[in-house]
């Protein structure tokens, strides 16, 4: 036996001092926290797996890869998988510092993930470029913004490969034009017959059949984060979906999904119904004027589903009493957020404005008027926004 065979050696610990290391979005390698060292790690080049939703596990713990801890905040119930040393003092989602140790495991393991892209620091500057056009935003998001209090997380998302096909019956309304006749009554009390041309709608069965192929239907693993917000930094680079190793997430938190994939497949199902209406829809609108849609049935198959993570950086603060989030996209800075708006700076401004108005007018007399008055107050307007 070696001397070092009691040395433990993880794949984490930095080759310099041992510490353990973290992913660094800037140079896509794992990085020492303590000391700066940069070390690659080795990725596959193969596609992240999919697996048939018949035989699909309701939920299962699966291997990370690496040791995981999962904790639970105590207000609004989210569960997030740290790996290593990783820990959160505070909630992501909800700010509340109300994290302990949940009884339930790390759950379903995720198969690929968009590697986070941009550092913290690089976050918290799209959000500084961000805030710069608010200029009425309330007073609590900036010093949260200036005190840097970003949190990477890692979203969980179902996506679902789906061959749909679909039988519609529906009507094609066809315009035509007809010569309609109508009473008039002229001067003299005679009635007389005329015509006037209008446009009618005829209306005819129409069926069809239609198939498509889905290829990543996505459905969110929580609606922790209000939709609109999701919405606002999409889309991710999908083709950048790698297939997952633990060093992507070593020093970020994953949220664990409530949704279960059988769960999951129920919206996307709803998802590609609705796209399916739409395409028999435009189907029926190639041959016709007019199209109503009555009924589709649409059978799915080969379904198939991955779990994959998505990188975001979550600022959270009170306002009003209210949590509001906001959001910026971990692959390439897109930000959506609350952004609640100051009454105060408002009123402010509002203020300034009045005084520059008051002192342009008092100007104004004194010089017995100017034509270029509206010119001076347009410039001073500007210099005082
Ligand atoms: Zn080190
Ligand atoms: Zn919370």
């Amino acid at each position: 036996m070696s001397e070092f065979s009691s040395v433990r050696y993880t794949p984490f610990s930095c080759p310099a001092c041992g510490g353990r290391m973290v992913f660094d979005p800037a140079s896509q390698q794992l990085k020492c926290p303590y000391c700066g060292a940069l070390r690659p790690f080795q990725i596959t080049r193969e596609t992240p797996n999919e697996y048939d939703i018949r035989f699909a596990p309701p939920s299962e713990d699966a291997a990370w890869g690496d040791e995981t801890r999962t904790v639970r905040c105590g207000k609004c119930a989210a569960e997030l998988v740290l790996t290593g040393e990783t820990s959160l003092a505070s909630c992501p989602f909800c700010g509340a510092e109300a994290m302990a140790a949940s009884e339930s495991g790390s759950g379903i393991a995720p198969e690929g993930l968009v590697p986070f892209c941009l550092t913290r620091v690089q976050a918290q500057d799209s959000l500084r470029q961000w805030l710069l056009g608010r200029i009425f935003v309330t007073g609590a998001l900036r010093k949260q913004v200036a005190a840097g209090r970003l949190t990477g997380v890692y979203l969980p998302h179902w996506t679902y490969v789906d061959e749909a096909e679909s039988v519609y019956q529906g009507k094609a309304g066809r315009h035509y034009e007809t010569d309609l006749p109508f009473t008039v009554t002229d001067r003299d009390g005679k009635e007389r017959t005329e015509t006037s041309r209008q446009q009618l709608t005829r209306w005819e069965v129409a069926t069809g059949r239609l198939s498509e192929r889905y290829d990543d239907v996505m459905i969110p693993g929580s609606d922790r984060l209000p939709t609109e917000l999701m919405n606002g930094i999409l889309p991710y680079h999908m083709s950048r979906l790698a297939r997952y190793t633990p060093e992507y997430v070593a020093g970020f938190a994953c949220e664990k999904p409530d949704l279960d994939v059988q769960e999951g497949w129920k919206q996307a199902q709803g998802k590609v119904d609705r796209r399916m209406a739409e395409l028999a829809e435009r189907e029926i609108l190639t041959h016709a004027d007019e199209a109503k849609v009555q009924q589709v049935e649409t059978s799915h198959n080969s379904v198939r589903y991955k779990l994959v993570l998505l990188p975001a950086y979550l600022l959270t603060f009170r306002f009003r009493k209210k949590v509001r989030q906001v959001l910026v996209n971990g692959e390439n800075g897109r930000v959506a957020g609350h952004a609640p708006l100051s009454p105060l700076r408002i009123g402010f401004a509002a203020l300034l404005a009045l005084a520059a108005l008051g002192a342009l007018v008092w100007r104004f007399m004194a010089q017995g008027g100017s034509e270029y008055m509206l010119y001076d107050f347009g410039r001073a307007l500007t210099a005082y926004l």
